[in-house]
């Protein structure tokens, strides 16, 4: 499939049989509505949070998208969640969302993130977003990249944000967090501010990352996964197959991998990446359809693969946070590794790398042979640092 007119026709087709299913199984977990989108009966909606928005239980993470053919093609489909980000490819993503939503900004619900650490320079960083979005209001703004109690609790951050909701540039304000995800979570809790939350998580989650999004879901605020595809922070990189074995013929290793994350009940929505109407395509087959027993043995099978060469920082894992003695986060360093090599898209992991504080920027490492820090999972860190020295220094 190469354009929207494809992809709605082949769409169109399949939508009768997977309906049937679905009303046969009666497969709906408890705060799943199935409801009619525009043109197809589905897509699968949750409420998200406290709102009263119900959102497709896949959205759209339009990061690296630069074809607003896809956006279009995806709300006629149903899916009615977009994310997007001030520092995505420096502002042209936005641009192009924007371009969609000149015409069809209330079929959405539309999210954005600030992601400057200056509290001076954060409202700044929205207004612009609003200029390219095409829109005097998104419906979520996030603080993008928090990932401590502090961040959470800050009384300037928590001021630009307030004010930014009663201005009326944003309906909701969040936090996007990719480590320390429990901490994060609780704090958001504790303040009692915070309406949602997008965070990294997956099936290499900590234990104690379920408990803390259950947590959070319960006290009113809007979860949102995302970082659900396993993307590896280091090359050599083994390229797996999809896990299509026995009686999973018809499943991807990408839709199995988000239908995990959808199959815990206190997650509302998910933003997978989608460049392609094949990435689309697939996103839709699986909402309203929960995992078979077949599918978790897939999954467990491409973990055991996967699981030293995944960095699981963006999933929640601290086994090496504070670890280094020239105080490197190298958890950090993996997440822009993770965006050159696992995203293919060094652009993005330039832009992250630059937002690091100088205390986890490589040349801090320039005095090591061998990194002394040891990964909990087995990664060979040595190795990760080698990398990021050659990319970033
Ligand atoms: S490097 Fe290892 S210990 Fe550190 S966050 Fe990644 S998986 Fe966890
Ligand atoms: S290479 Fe050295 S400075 Fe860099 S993270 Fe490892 S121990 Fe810290």
């Amino acid at each position: 499939m190469s354009n929207r007119r494809e992809f709605l026709l082949k769409a169109a087709a399949g939508s009768s049989s997977v309906i049937a299913g679905l009303a046969a199984s009666g497969l709906y977990p408890r705060r799943i509505f199935a409801e009619e989108s525009s043109k197809f009966n589905r897509v699968a909606y949750r409420r998200l949070g406290s709102t009263d928005f119900k959102v497709s239980e896949v959205g759209f993470g339009c990061m690296n998208m630069r074809n607003p053919e896809l956006v279009h093609a995806a709300i006629d489909s149903g899916i009615n969640y977009l994310d997007t980000a001030w520092v995505y490819m420096k502002g042209r993503n936005e641009e192009i969302v924007g371009q969609v939503m000149k015409d069809r900004r209330k079929e959405v619900f539309l999210t954005t993130k600030a992601i400057t650490k200056d509290a001076g320079k954060l409202r700044g960083q929205m207004d612009t977003s609003l200029k390219r979005l095409q829109t005097d209001q998104v419906d979520l703004m996030l603080f993008h990249v928090i990932n401590s109690r502090n961040q959470v609790l800050n009384e300037d951050y928590i001021k630009v944000f307030e004010k930014a909701k009663s201005d009326g540039i944003c309906r909701f304000v969040g936090i996007s967090t990719h480590s320390n995800q429990a901490e994060v979570l609780d704090a958001m809790v504790e303040s009692g501010f915070w309406d949602a939350v997008l965070v990294g998580y997956n099936y290499f989650s900590p234990k104690n990352v379920r408990p803390a999004i259950e947590k959070a879901r319960k006290a009113g605020i809007a979860t949102i996964g995302m970082k659900n595809l396993l993307n590896p922070a280091t090359n050599p990189w083994q390229e797996l197959d999809d896990i299509r074995t026995g009686e999973n013929k018809q499943i991807k290793k990408t839709q199995a991998l988000i239908k995990w994350v959808l199959d815990d009940p206190y997650v509302d929505t998910t933003v997978p990446g989608m460049t392609t109407f094949e990435h689309l395509a697939d996103n839709v087959a699986i909402m309203g359809m929960p995992m078979t027993f077949g599918e978790r043995r897939a999954m467990y099978r491409f973990g055991e693969d996967i699981k030293h060469h995944y960095c699981r920082g963006v999933a929640g894992c601290t086994g090496c946070m504070d670890k280094c003695p020239k105080g490197v986060q190298i958890c950090e360093l993996n997440r822009c590794l993770m965006y050159a090599n696992g995203y293919g898209n060094p652009g993005l992991a330039w832009e992250n790398y630059r937002e690091l504080p100088e205390s986890s920027r490589v040349n801090v490492c320039n005095d090591c042979d061998e990194c002394i820090v040891k990964c909990v999972n087995g990664l060979d860190l040595t190795q990760n640092i080698k990398q990021a020295k050659e990319l970033f220094a």
